[in-house]
């Protein structure tokens, strides 16, 4: 079965989903994106993920001209046509094709592409979408500090993730730290922390994307009772965790079973927020109670 993309406006066969070489997106990364997953065909966060878009759009001066709704109906469309229901989407904003300079020019013609992957089913009766656990190990690539890239936009630009990638050797996600040595996130995730005081995640004040995912958790913690503190902390605050887990869009709650090497407990609060998650996703989007 073809699957559909949606590249400026149009529905195409994805072998045939280009866009030009001369676009800034190609050349510099220039562009904006967001993740995330339909559920039951309903989009999870939707409003969330258009304001963190709008904010990335913002932090690079991109004005592409399209509204929420529009953006929504693409992506709407590219699930109908590929008749997906339970889905990874991917929606790309570049400042498109400005030929000859860095410098952008204020008048945009964007790139806007929306990919779609089809995913297991979500919510309570679902499957998660990793093979297993995850295992950490802090790398020596550093976040990029706000004052260079805004931590809160998510752009195009993963190099620096992509090389803490490359440092790891027996992990499949790195502890990514800022420049003083907190711990800050993932790569493509946030990370979670539980110990006898309650659950804990760096705060957004350091240099953390502040994920979709990490909020809705936050606010299911807070629900539940869990004493939550969002801080600066040392790796080792996280080696000595009784539980440690990630999220993002994709992977929703991942838990982590060695960080460096060393052995962590799967424990009741990464399954409780974890099960806590499954209802919020079967309730808002699949019609459950
Ligand atoms: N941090 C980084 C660097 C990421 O790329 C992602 C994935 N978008 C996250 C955190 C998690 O964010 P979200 O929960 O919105 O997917």
């Amino acid at each position: 079965m073809t699957t559909y993309y949606h590249v400026d406006g149009d529905l195409v066969p994805r072998a045939e989903a280009t866009v030009s070489v001369d676009d800034r997106g190609f050349r510099y990364g220039d562009g904006a994106f967001e993740t995330l997953r339909a559920y039951g065909g309903d989009l999870f966060e939707w409003a969330a993920h258009a304001e963190r878009l709008e904010r990335t759009c913002d932090a690079l001066s991109l004005e592409h001209g399209l509204s929420r709704e529009a953006l929504r109906d693409r992506i709407d469309e590219t699930l109908v046509a590929n008749d997906f229901a339970d889905a990874y989407v991917r929606l790309s904003i570049t400042r498109g094709v400005q030929p000859g300079t860095l410098t952008p020019r204020p008048a945009v013609e964007p790139t806007v592409v929306v990919y779609v992957k089809p995913l297991p089913r979500g919510g309570l009766e679902g499957e998660p979408v990793y093979d297993g656990p995850a295992t950490l190990q802090t790398v020596k690539a550093r976040r990029v500090p706000d004052a260079s890239l805004p931590a809160a936009a998510k752009t195009h630009n993963y190099l620096p993730g992509i090389l803490a990638r490359t440092e790891l050797y027996d992990a499949d996600e790195a502890l990514v730290r800022d420049l003083e040595g907190y711990v800050a996130e993932g790569t493509t995730s946030n990370v979670f922390f539980v110990t006898e005081s309650g659950l804990h995640t760096p705060t957004t004040a350091g240099p953390v994307l502040p994920g979709i995912t990490r909020a809705v958790v936050l606010e299911l913690a807070e629900e539940a009772g869990i004493p939550v503190s969002e801080g600066f902390y040392e790796p080792t605050a996280v080696r000595e965790a009784d539980e440690v887990f990630l999220t993002n869009t994709t992977w929703e709650v991942r838990p982590v079973t060695s960080v460096d090497g060393l052995a962590v407990d799967a424990g009741p609060v990464t399954a409780l927020l974890s099960r806590l998650f499954d209802k919020r996703v079967e309730r808002t989007c699949y019609g459950g109670t």
